[in-house]
């Protein structure tokens, strides 16, 4: 019989405390009851990565009826063996929390209030400062006449919430508009 790692720990783990329990006079009907109530109960396990960093963590994701309710390591995984580190353990609360930003917030200058904005206006909003900063600060060449095309007065500070890929591409649209202050909160 082919048993992953996780089969094999969920069977051995019930089979013995049935056996356990069962042997040493226990009733299991309410254990039983109790577990057909979980929140993961008739849930479809999916393996999905986590894409915080390049260790890529298998994440177990329970779905039901469409949602996910849980996310959790797998411990068929062979560099994590089940653990994840904080940023990943909190996958589930990230995708289901009340505080989740869903729409561009934008507060004006001098303002003490946040806007709800849609896409369009916020990207053409930031594109047209990158712009006007760009045009106004670009150097083409240092003190010694070399040139060096970079633009010192934009800043990026990325997300831990930024995939891998989302990096890469955010890194290549920085870097091609002379952007050389870039971080990147990726540090647990
Ligand atoms: S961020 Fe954490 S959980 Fe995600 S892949 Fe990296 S180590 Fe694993």
């Amino acid at each position: 019989m082919n048993i992953s790692r996780r089969g094999f720990v969920k069977l051995a783990g019930a089979t013995a405390t049935c056996l356990g329990l069962t042997e040493l006079g226990f009733n299991l009907a309410p254990v039983k009851a109790h577990a057909a109530t979980l929140k993961i109960a008739g849930a479809k396990e999916v393996i999905s990565i986590c894409g915080f960093c390049s260790c890529g963590c298998n994440i177990v994701m329970s779905v039901k009826d469409g949602k996910l309710v849980s996310a959790e390591g797998d411990p068929d995984y062979p560099v994590s063996e089940g653990a994840l580190c904080a940023k990943g353990a909190a996958f589930l609360s990230m995708h289901l929390s009340d505080h989740r930003l869903t729409k561009p917030l934008y507060r004006a200058p001098g303002s003490d209030k946040w806007e709800e904005k849609d896409w369009d206006w916020t990207l053409n909003r930031i594109a047209q400062k990158v712009k006007e900063t760009r045009d106004k600060d670009f150097i083409l060449k240092n003190d010694k006449g070399q040139a060096v095309n970079r633009l010192e007065s934009v800043f990026q500070l990325g997300t831990s919430q930024m995939d891998n890929e989302e990096c890469a591409v955010s890194h290549q649209m920085l870097r091609s508009l002379g952007v050389v202050h870039i971080d990147h909160q990726a540090r647990v």
